[in-house]
């Protein structure tokens, strides 16, 4: 009866070791998807239209102020010429 007592106790702590790691992983899925930086197609844009970009890094644009993710400088606004 015991040893029925010291599985299941065991059983349980391993139940819920694995909840909290799941639930762990899902914080930072979450934490990764806070970005200020939206990519957009500047191509698609028309003349006089304003976005956001890096002044080092001429790829990375967005849609609204931000951060660089590469080199963390605020994106500079841009008139669409
Ligand atoms: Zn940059």
């Amino acid at each position: 009866m015991k040893k029925l007592i010291i599985i299941s106790t065991v059983c349980i702590a391993l139940i819920l070791s694995a909840c909290s790691n799941s639930s762990n992983k899902s914080e930072q899925a979450n934490s990764k998807e806070e970005t200020t930086f939206h990519a957009i197609d500047t191509t698609q844009l028309t003349k006089g239209a304003t976005y956001y970009q890096c002044e080092m890094h001429h790829e990375v644009t967005s849609d609204q102020p931000g951060s660089c993710p590469k080199c963390g400088m605020d994106l500079e606004k841009v008139v669409k010429q």
